[in-house]
């Protein structure tokens, strides 16, 4: 069976598994409980996992706060940071092709009465940073734009949209789901990025584990957010809840690995995809089209078409052989809301696959390709 789906979610490496086992069997102490050896045990291992998430991203240890996940990380910041300095104002801007959890969440707040600005993109997905900066006004308080595409693998420019956002001192939010593991995230380079989210799962962790970036001030306050959860304050007062010690730990251990091997993922993932684009090619020739011929774009990503053909049909009837998807995973039945802010027809929008590649050649495995 081919895996090629590796932007819905990537496999489990066996190091970072073997990491999370003694976490489940012997180590299940609560990291909040006191004094005994076993709570002392699991404190360690979500202090140095969040120590290995803060390297990955280059951020200090307590602006990391653990999530289920990418989809509660942009809740809390779009509906958290909204509520708590709804005072300041209530216009929003997001752009027309973020993910569903960010748009969704939009149309939540907008019954709440926030008010939002959906950015245009450009045919692959990327948005125009002069766009961004004549849509703030002096009611905007939160800005959010995605780093990657998940459908297309589009890069925006996040330094330059996050330095607009500072110079009209409004908060800047990035979805960097797609992108970790498959660029060089430095928040200290990067320092107007105000807030970040990523999930574990697409870069060879657990699923149901991620987190949110939160940058604190010169001071070392956090900026006012309304917590989604309530309760015994963990995470800072951020994220209440028994801390999942063997997802955390899977995560720290992920994203370890994610950052010392990135450069030479991300070369892979580039040879790959040139390999696999060499043989679609060979095979099908002008039956195809590939819509993701740009540069400035996660590698390992592709979006093809296969011209006259339904792309649920093919999926369907090569199921057996083959996983891949139309799009995204979350929406999968719907025809795609993002090609169609790229401009794509219905037709090419029905025409769409999207292949994703492993960086790890032995999950490509290219005799099952050819
Ligand atoms: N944002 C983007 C860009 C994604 O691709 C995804 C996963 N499809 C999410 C957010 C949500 O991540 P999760 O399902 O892990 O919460």
């Amino acid at each position: 069976m081919l895996y090629l789906d590796n932007s819905a979610t990537t496999r489990v490496l066996p190091e970072v598994y073997n990491e999370m086992v003694p976490y489940l069997s012997e180590y299940y102490g609560n990291p909040n409980s006191k004094y005994y050896d076993q709570a002392l045990k699991s404190q360690d291992a979500v202090k140095l996992a969040r120590e290995r998430v803060a390297s990955f991203i280059n951020c200090k240890d307590d602006e990391v706060i653990f999530t289920s996940g990418a989809t509660e990380s942009n809740n809390f910041i779009l509906k958290g940071y909204t509520h708590a300095n709804k005072n300041k104002g209530n216009h929003i801007i997001v752009s027309e092709v973020e993910h569903s959890c960010v748009l969704n969440t939009a149309k939540f707040l907008e019954k709440e009465g926030f008010d939002f600005t959906y950015l245009k993109v450009n045919h692959n997905g990327v948005v125009d940073p002069k766009e961004l900066e004549k849509s703030i006004t002096d009611k905007t308080i939160l800005v959010s734009i995605m780093w990657a595409n998940n459908e297309l693998g589009s890069i925006n420019d996040i330094k330059k949209l996050s330095e607009i956002c500072s110079k009209h001192n409004v908060k800047f939010h990035t979805d960097a789901t797609q992108f970790a593991g498959k660029g060089l995230i430095d928040l200290e380079e990067y320092n107007n990025v105000d807030f970040l989210s990523m999930s574990a799962h697409k870069f060879y962790g657990p699923k149901g584990i991620g987190m949110v970036f939160v940058r604190k001030d010169d001071l070392g306050f956090y900026p006012e957010i309304t917590p989604l959860l309530h309760g015994g304050e963990q995470e800072f007062g951020l994220r209440s809840g028994t801390l999942a010690v063997h997802q955390i730990v899977g995560m720290g251990k992920a994203a370890e690995i994610a950052h010392n091997n990135l450069e030479e993922n991300i070369k892979n993932l580039k040879k790959y995809e040139i390999q696999f684009i060499n043989r679609m090619s060979n095979v099908f020739g002008d039956k195809i089209e590939i819509n993701s011929t740009y540069d400035n774009k996660i590698p390992g990503l592709v979006s093809i078409r296969i011209k006259n053909y339904n792309n649920q049909l093919f999926l369907k009837e090569a199921a057996s052989v083959l996983s891949a998807s139309t799009g995204s995973a979350c929406s999968n039945a719907k025809p795609s809301y993002v090609l169609k802010a790229c401009g794509y027809t219905d037709k090419e929008i029905r025409e769409t696959i999207r292949f994703s590649l492993s960086s790890y050649g032995e999950y490509n495995d290219f005799e099952e390709i050819n």
